[in-house]
Protein backbone atom coordinates (compact mmCIF):
# COMPACT_ATOMS: atom_id res chain seq x y z
CA UNK A 1 0.00 0.00 0.00
CA UNK A 2 1.40 3.42 -0.90
CA UNK A 3 1.69 5.76 2.19
CA UNK A 4 -0.67 7.68 0.41
CA UNK A 5 -3.53 5.60 0.89
CA UNK A 6 -3.51 6.19 4.63
CA UNK A 7 -6.07 8.42 5.91
CA UNK A 8 -3.45 10.61 7.78
CA UNK A 9 0.44 10.50 7.54
CA UNK A 10 2.81 9.32 10.15
CA UNK A 11 3.61 12.85 11.21
CA UNK A 12 0.42 13.55 11.60
CA UNK A 13 -0.37 10.77 13.54
CA UNK A 14 2.23 11.55 16.16
CA UNK A 15 1.37 15.49 15.94
CA UNK A 16 -2.02 14.44 17.57
CA UNK A 17 -0.71 12.21 20.00
CA UNK A 18 1.29 14.80 21.78
CA UNK A 19 -0.10 18.09 20.73
CA UNK A 20 -2.29 17.62 23.64
CA UNK A 21 0.32 17.79 26.45
CA UNK A 22 1.48 21.48 24.59
CA UNK A 23 -2.17 22.62 25.11
CA UNK A 24 -2.26 21.39 28.45
CA UNK A 25 0.72 23.92 29.05
CA UNK A 26 -0.31 26.79 27.62
CA UNK A 27 -3.61 26.60 29.39
CA UNK A 28 -2.09 25.90 32.62
CA UNK A 29 0.51 28.89 31.88
CA UNK A 30 3.67 26.64 31.83
CA UNK A 31 4.06 26.73 28.43
CA UNK A 32 7.62 27.17 27.82
CA UNK A 33 10.45 28.38 24.19
CA UNK A 34 13.44 29.65 24.40
CA UNK A 35 14.15 33.16 23.84
CA UNK A 36 16.98 34.17 21.29
CA UNK A 37 19.29 37.01 22.96
CA UNK A 38 22.35 38.75 21.73
CA UNK A 39 25.12 39.17 23.96
CA UNK A 40 26.14 42.82 24.46
CA UNK A 41 28.26 42.35 27.36
CA UNK A 42 28.72 40.91 30.67
CA UNK A 43 25.23 41.44 31.73
CA UNK A 44 23.36 42.71 29.27
CA UNK A 45 21.85 41.21 26.11
CA UNK A 46 19.16 42.41 23.58
CA UNK A 47 16.01 40.59 23.23
CA UNK A 48 13.63 41.16 20.88
CA UNK A 49 14.42 44.52 19.61
CA UNK A 50 14.81 45.58 23.42
CA UNK A 51 18.49 46.21 25.61
CA UNK A 52 18.27 44.40 29.08
CA UNK A 53 20.44 43.67 32.02
CA UNK A 54 20.24 39.82 33.05
CA UNK A 55 19.08 38.60 36.42
CA UNK A 56 18.95 34.89 35.93
CA UNK A 57 22.22 33.73 34.75
CA UNK A 58 24.52 31.55 36.40
CA UNK A 59 27.61 33.24 35.16
CA UNK A 60 28.14 34.29 39.16
CA UNK A 61 31.94 35.63 39.33
CA UNK A 62 31.20 37.02 35.67
CA UNK A 63 33.94 34.78 33.85
CA UNK A 64 32.29 33.70 30.74
CA UNK A 65 33.68 36.82 28.63
CA UNK A 66 36.92 37.24 30.46
CA UNK A 67 39.64 38.29 27.86
CA UNK A 68 42.31 35.77 29.34
CA UNK A 69 39.72 32.95 29.30
CA UNK A 70 38.42 33.72 25.65
CA UNK A 71 41.95 34.18 24.39
CA UNK A 72 43.20 30.86 26.45
CA UNK A 73 40.13 29.09 24.32
CA UNK A 74 41.37 30.72 21.03
CA UNK A 75 44.84 30.10 20.78
CA UNK A 76 44.50 26.46 21.99
CA UNK A 77 41.59 26.32 18.55
CA UNK A 78 44.12 27.51 16.90
CA UNK A 79 46.88 24.88 17.39
CA UNK A 80 44.64 21.68 18.40
CA UNK A 81 41.00 22.57 16.37
CA UNK A 82 37.84 22.45 17.31
CA UNK A 83 36.91 19.02 18.12
CA UNK A 84 38.43 16.17 20.50
CA UNK A 85 37.67 13.84 17.93
CA UNK A 86 37.09 10.80 19.81
CA UNK A 87 35.87 10.26 23.66
CA UNK A 88 38.44 9.48 26.30
CA UNK A 89 39.37 6.12 26.31
CA UNK A 90 39.78 6.12 22.35
CA UNK A 91 41.81 9.13 21.24
CA UNK A 92 40.16 12.04 22.43
CA UNK A 93 41.98 12.71 25.94
CA UNK A 94 44.61 15.45 25.57
CA UNK A 95 47.04 16.65 27.35
CA UNK A 96 45.13 19.96 28.04
CA UNK A 97 42.20 17.69 29.50
CA UNK A 98 44.47 15.38 32.25
CA UNK A 99 46.51 19.27 33.40
CA UNK A 100 42.70 20.64 33.95
CA UNK A 101 41.93 17.16 35.75
CA UNK A 102 44.83 17.92 37.81
CA UNK A 103 43.87 21.55 38.68
CA UNK A 104 40.15 20.65 39.36
CA UNK A 105 41.40 18.32 42.27
CA UNK A 106 43.97 20.71 43.16
CA UNK A 107 41.11 22.81 43.40
CA UNK A 108 38.40 21.36 45.49
CA UNK A 109 41.29 19.50 48.15
CA UNK A 110 40.63 16.16 46.46
CA UNK A 111 43.19 13.54 44.47
CA UNK A 112 41.80 13.03 41.47
CA UNK A 113 38.76 14.56 39.30
CA UNK A 114 37.14 13.13 35.96
CA UNK A 115 36.39 15.54 33.48
CA UNK A 116 32.26 14.74 31.90
CA UNK A 117 30.68 16.59 29.16
CA UNK A 118 28.01 18.18 31.36
CA UNK A 119 26.91 18.17 34.93
CA UNK A 120 23.89 16.43 33.68
CA UNK A 121 25.82 13.60 32.69
CA UNK A 122 27.92 13.61 35.04
CA UNK A 123 25.27 13.03 37.41
CA UNK A 124 23.43 10.25 35.70
CA UNK A 125 27.11 8.56 35.00
CA UNK A 126 27.80 8.51 38.60
CA UNK A 127 24.65 7.15 39.97
CA UNK A 128 24.32 4.77 37.62
CA UNK A 129 27.71 3.54 38.38
CA UNK A 130 27.50 3.57 42.18
CA UNK A 131 23.89 2.76 42.89
CA UNK A 132 23.93 -1.49 42.03
CA UNK A 133 20.77 -3.75 42.17
CA UNK A 134 19.29 -3.78 45.66
CA UNK A 135 21.12 -0.33 46.73
CA UNK A 136 19.24 2.85 47.59
CA UNK A 137 19.84 6.36 46.81
CA UNK A 138 18.34 8.85 49.48
CA UNK A 139 17.80 12.33 47.47
CA UNK A 140 16.42 15.82 49.00
CA UNK A 141 13.16 16.33 47.68
CA UNK A 142 14.68 19.45 45.92
CA UNK A 143 17.48 17.89 43.86
CA UNK A 144 18.59 19.13 40.77
CA UNK A 145 16.58 17.11 37.91
CA UNK A 146 20.20 15.35 37.04
CA UNK A 147 20.34 14.18 40.54
CA UNK A 148 16.98 12.49 40.22
CA UNK A 149 16.87 11.26 37.26
CA UNK A 150 20.60 10.03 37.91
CA UNK A 151 18.98 8.31 40.78
CA UNK A 152 15.64 6.86 38.72
CA UNK A 153 17.99 5.56 36.10
CA UNK A 154 20.49 3.85 38.62
CA UNK A 155 19.74 -0.06 39.00
CA UNK A 156 18.82 0.66 42.51
CA UNK A 157 16.00 2.37 44.46
CA UNK A 158 15.60 6.03 44.77
CA UNK A 159 13.70 7.38 47.89
CA UNK A 160 13.47 11.28 47.91
CA UNK A 161 13.17 12.91 51.56
CA UNK A 162 11.62 16.41 52.87
CA UNK A 163 13.73 19.21 52.42
CA UNK A 164 16.86 19.58 54.26
CA UNK A 165 15.16 17.39 56.58
CA UNK A 166 17.98 14.99 58.15
CA UNK A 167 15.60 13.47 61.19
CA UNK A 168 13.49 11.99 58.26
CA UNK A 169 16.31 11.06 56.21
CA UNK A 170 17.68 8.97 59.45
CA UNK A 171 13.94 7.53 60.19
CA UNK A 172 14.39 6.44 56.23
CA UNK A 173 17.99 4.70 56.36
CA UNK A 174 17.12 3.11 59.82
CA UNK A 175 14.16 1.73 57.85
CA UNK A 176 16.55 0.20 55.57
CA UNK A 177 16.81 -3.95 55.08
CA UNK A 178 19.59 -4.39 52.81
CA UNK A 179 21.93 -2.77 50.16
CA UNK A 180 24.37 -0.09 50.05
CA UNK A 181 23.05 3.52 51.20
CA UNK A 182 23.69 6.20 49.48
CA UNK A 183 22.97 10.29 50.63
CA UNK A 184 23.01 12.60 47.84
CA UNK A 185 22.15 16.67 47.79
CA UNK A 186 23.08 19.57 46.39
CA UNK A 187 24.90 21.68 48.19
CA UNK A 188 23.20 24.76 47.54
CA UNK A 189 20.11 24.10 46.20
CA UNK A 190 20.16 25.58 42.42
CA UNK A 191 16.24 27.17 42.73
CA UNK A 192 16.09 28.62 46.37
CA UNK A 193 19.76 29.11 47.07
CA UNK A 194 19.81 27.50 50.80
CA UNK A 195 22.06 25.16 51.69
CA UNK A 196 22.12 21.50 52.37
CA UNK A 197 23.08 20.57 56.23
CA UNK A 198 26.21 19.00 55.02
CA UNK A 199 28.00 18.71 58.54
CA UNK A 200 24.86 17.13 59.91
CA UNK A 201 24.88 14.75 56.80
CA UNK A 202 28.54 13.91 57.42
CA UNK A 203 28.11 13.00 60.64
CA UNK A 204 24.59 10.79 60.01
CA UNK A 205 26.52 9.42 56.71
CA UNK A 206 29.57 8.03 59.24
CA UNK A 207 26.96 7.01 61.87
CA UNK A 208 25.00 4.83 59.44
CA UNK A 209 27.73 3.62 57.20
CA UNK A 210 26.38 5.49 54.02
CA UNK A 211 28.25 7.33 51.69
CA UNK A 212 27.69 10.73 51.10
CA UNK A 213 27.18 12.49 47.38
CA UNK A 214 27.65 16.27 47.03
CA UNK A 215 26.59 18.41 44.02
CA UNK A 216 28.50 21.50 44.43
CA UNK A 217 27.47 23.37 40.76
CA UNK A 218 26.56 26.65 42.48
CA UNK A 219 28.24 26.63 45.38
CA UNK A 220 32.17 25.59 43.47
CA UNK A 221 34.04 29.19 42.88
CA UNK A 222 31.45 31.23 44.94
CA UNK A 223 32.09 29.93 48.26
CA UNK A 224 35.18 29.29 50.50
CA UNK A 225 38.22 30.23 50.50
CA UNK A 226 39.58 30.69 47.08
CA UNK A 227 35.93 29.48 46.03
CA UNK A 228 36.88 25.94 46.70
CA UNK A 229 33.19 25.49 47.17
CA UNK A 230 30.44 24.90 49.77
CA UNK A 231 32.90 21.63 51.98
CA UNK A 232 35.36 24.29 52.94
CA UNK A 233 33.38 26.64 53.23
CA UNK A 234 31.66 24.66 56.15
CA UNK A 235 34.57 23.38 57.41
CA UNK A 236 34.68 20.02 55.53
CA UNK A 237 37.39 18.02 54.09
CA UNK A 238 37.61 15.31 51.51
CA UNK A 239 37.75 12.29 54.03
CA UNK A 240 34.09 13.76 55.10
CA UNK A 241 32.66 14.05 51.34
CA UNK A 242 33.77 11.39 49.48
CA UNK A 243 31.82 12.40 46.22
CA UNK A 244 31.87 16.08 45.15
CA UNK A 245 30.23 16.69 41.98
CA UNK A 246 31.59 20.29 40.22
CA UNK A 247 30.03 22.05 37.19
CA UNK A 248 32.26 24.57 35.07
CA UNK A 249 29.30 26.11 32.95
CA UNK A 250 28.03 28.47 36.17
CA UNK A 251 31.11 30.39 38.59
CA UNK A 252 33.34 29.19 36.33
CA UNK A 253 31.78 30.40 33.23
CA UNK A 254 32.57 28.18 30.71
CA UNK A 255 31.36 24.54 30.42
CA UNK A 256 31.62 20.80 31.66
CA UNK A 257 31.62 19.31 34.91
CA UNK A 258 33.73 16.98 36.72
CA UNK A 259 33.60 14.38 39.45
CA UNK A 260 36.34 14.91 42.43
CA UNK A 261 37.21 12.06 44.74
CA UNK A 262 39.96 9.17 46.03
CA UNK A 263 41.94 7.55 43.11
CA UNK A 264 40.23 4.69 43.61
CA UNK A 265 36.59 6.47 43.37
CA UNK A 266 37.65 8.04 39.89
CA UNK A 267 39.54 5.08 38.45
CA UNK A 268 36.22 2.95 39.34
CA UNK A 269 34.36 5.68 37.39
CA UNK A 270 36.66 5.44 34.18
CA UNK A 271 35.61 1.76 34.36
CA UNK A 272 32.06 2.07 35.24
CA UNK A 273 30.39 5.51 34.10
CA UNK A 274 28.56 5.23 30.91
CA UNK A 275 28.49 8.75 30.47
CA UNK A 276 32.56 8.62 30.08
CA UNK A 277 32.99 6.12 28.57
CA UNK A 278 30.89 6.23 25.60
CA UNK A 279 30.74 10.09 24.39
CA UNK A 280 33.12 12.50 22.97
CA UNK A 281 35.27 14.31 24.96
CA UNK A 282 35.27 18.11 25.68
CA UNK A 283 36.84 20.23 23.04
CA UNK A 284 41.47 20.69 24.20
CA UNK A 285 40.37 24.43 24.13
CA UNK A 286 37.75 24.81 25.88
CA UNK A 287 39.59 22.61 28.77
CA UNK A 288 42.25 25.56 27.88
CA UNK A 289 39.62 28.33 28.46
CA UNK A 290 38.38 26.59 31.85
CA UNK A 291 42.20 26.57 33.32
CA UNK A 292 42.32 30.20 32.89
CA UNK A 293 38.89 30.54 33.92
CA UNK A 294 39.78 28.50 37.30
CA UNK A 295 42.58 30.37 37.97
CA UNK A 296 41.06 33.58 37.85
CA UNK A 297 38.19 32.00 40.17
CA UNK A 298 41.36 31.75 42.75
CA UNK A 299 43.18 34.40 42.28
CA UNK A 300 40.40 37.36 41.99
CA UNK A 301 38.84 36.97 45.66
CA UNK A 302 37.75 40.29 44.92
CA UNK A 303 34.87 38.88 42.94
CA UNK A 304 33.91 37.37 45.89
CA UNK A 305 33.59 40.28 47.65
CA UNK A 306 31.36 42.50 45.45
CA UNK A 307 28.91 39.35 45.07
CA UNK A 308 28.93 39.57 48.72
CA UNK A 309 28.11 43.17 48.87
CA UNK A 310 25.45 42.90 45.82
CA UNK A 311 23.90 40.29 47.72
CA UNK A 312 23.37 42.18 50.99
CA UNK A 313 22.67 45.24 48.85
CA UNK A 314 19.82 43.33 46.95
CA UNK A 315 18.69 41.44 50.40
CA UNK A 316 18.72 44.57 52.68
CA UNK A 317 16.25 46.48 49.85
CA UNK A 318 14.28 43.77 49.07
CA UNK A 319 13.41 42.79 53.13
CA UNK A 320 12.84 46.83 53.06
CA UNK A 321 10.22 46.38 50.13
CA UNK A 322 8.60 43.60 51.84
CA UNK A 323 8.83 41.64 48.83
CA UNK A 324 8.93 37.20 49.50
CA UNK A 325 12.57 36.83 49.69
CA UNK A 326 13.93 33.35 50.81
CA UNK A 327 16.68 32.47 53.24
CA UNK A 328 19.29 32.02 51.16
CA UNK A 329 22.82 34.35 51.50
CA UNK A 330 24.31 32.61 48.51
CA UNK A 331 23.57 34.88 44.97
CA UNK A 332 20.32 32.80 44.11
CA UNK A 333 17.95 35.40 45.79
CA UNK A 334 14.43 33.75 44.29
CA UNK A 335 11.27 36.02 45.40
CA UNK A 336 8.56 33.03 45.59
CA UNK A 337 5.23 33.79 43.64
CA UNK A 338 3.32 30.83 43.94
CA UNK A 339 1.69 30.84 40.93
CA UNK A 340 2.78 30.37 37.70
CA UNK A 341 0.74 33.49 35.88
CA UNK A 342 1.66 35.62 38.34
CA UNK A 343 5.34 34.64 37.89
CA UNK A 344 5.01 34.92 34.34
CA UNK A 345 3.26 38.42 34.53
CA UNK A 346 5.77 39.47 37.30
CA UNK A 347 8.87 38.61 34.49
CA UNK A 348 7.13 40.82 31.71
CA UNK A 349 6.98 43.39 34.01
CA UNK A 350 10.39 43.64 34.95
CA UNK A 351 11.28 42.87 31.03
CA UNK A 352 9.44 46.04 29.87
CA UNK A 353 11.39 47.64 31.82
CA UNK A 354 15.13 46.52 30.93
CA UNK A 355 15.48 43.22 33.40
CA UNK A 356 15.27 39.92 32.17
CA UNK A 357 14.51 37.64 34.75
CA UNK A 358 13.18 34.40 33.74
CA UNK A 359 9.77 33.08 36.10
CA UNK A 360 11.33 29.52 37.31
CA UNK A 361 7.40 28.08 37.08
CA UNK A 362 6.92 23.87 37.85
CA UNK A 363 7.98 21.08 36.68
CA UNK A 364 11.33 22.80 37.60
CA UNK A 365 9.68 23.87 40.88
CA UNK A 366 7.39 22.03 42.57
CA UNK A 367 3.49 22.74 42.16
CA UNK A 368 2.71 26.17 43.79
CA UNK A 369 5.82 27.49 44.15
CA UNK A 370 6.45 29.28 40.89
CA UNK A 371 8.87 31.92 41.49
CA UNK A 372 11.37 34.83 39.59
CA UNK A 373 14.82 33.58 40.90
CA UNK A 374 16.91 36.85 40.79
CA UNK A 375 20.58 35.66 40.79
CA UNK A 376 23.50 38.01 41.36
CA UNK A 377 26.84 38.40 39.02
CA UNK A 378 30.00 40.36 40.38
CA UNK A 379 29.61 41.62 36.80
CA UNK A 380 26.81 43.36 38.25
CA UNK A 381 27.06 47.16 39.67
CA UNK A 382 25.04 47.90 42.87
CA UNK A 383 23.55 50.42 41.05
CA UNK A 384 22.34 47.98 38.56
CA UNK A 385 20.82 46.48 41.94
CA UNK A 386 18.99 49.76 42.60
CA UNK A 387 17.84 49.84 39.50
CA UNK A 388 16.35 46.29 39.61
CA UNK A 389 15.15 46.84 43.52
CA UNK A 390 13.47 50.28 42.17
CA UNK A 391 11.53 48.12 39.19
CA UNK A 392 10.86 45.83 41.92
CA UNK A 393 8.92 48.22 43.99
CA UNK A 394 7.13 50.15 40.57
CA UNK A 395 6.10 46.58 40.60
CA UNK A 396 5.19 45.57 43.73
CA UNK A 397 1.43 45.49 43.37
CA UNK A 398 1.63 42.30 41.22
CA UNK A 399 2.89 40.40 44.33
CA UNK A 400 0.65 41.88 46.84
CA UNK A 401 -2.47 41.29 44.94
CA UNK A 402 -0.60 37.18 44.48
CA UNK A 403 -1.05 36.99 48.53
CA UNK A 404 -4.36 38.04 48.40
CA UNK A 405 -5.18 35.63 45.68
CA UNK A 406 -3.62 32.86 47.84
C1 LIG B 1 23.12 23.17 36.55
C2 LIG B 1 23.19 22.00 37.46
C3 LIG B 1 23.61 20.75 36.99
C4 LIG B 1 23.82 20.48 35.53
O1 LIG B 1 25.01 20.99 35.09
P1 LIG B 1 25.20 21.24 33.52
O2 LIG B 1 26.67 21.28 33.36
O3 LIG B 1 24.51 22.51 33.23
O4 LIG B 1 24.57 20.08 32.83
C5 LIG B 1 23.77 19.74 37.91
N1 LIG B 1 23.51 19.93 39.22
C6 LIG B 1 23.06 21.10 39.69
C7 LIG B 1 22.77 21.25 41.14
C8 LIG B 1 22.88 22.17 38.83
O5 LIG B 1 22.40 23.32 39.28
Amino acid sequence: MSPKAWPVNAADRLDALIAPVIQARRTEGLYRQPRPLARLGDTRVRLGGRECTVFCSNDYLGLSGHPEVVRAWCETAEHEGVGSGASHLVSGHSVIHAQLEEALAEFVGRPRALLFSTGYMANMGLLNALVGPGDVAFEDQLNHASLLDGGWLSRGQMRRYPHRDVAALETALSERQEGRAFIVTDAVFSMDGDLAPLSELVALANRTESHLVVDDAHGLGVLGPGGGGTPPALGLSHADVPVYVGTLGKAIGTFGAFVAGSETLIDYLIQRARTYIYTTALPPALAAGTMAALQLARREDWRRDKLSVLIARFRAGAEQLGLPCMPSMTPIQPLLLGDARAALQMGQALLDDGFLVTPIRPPTVPAGTARLRITLSAAHEESDVDRLLDALARHAHLLVAQEAAQ
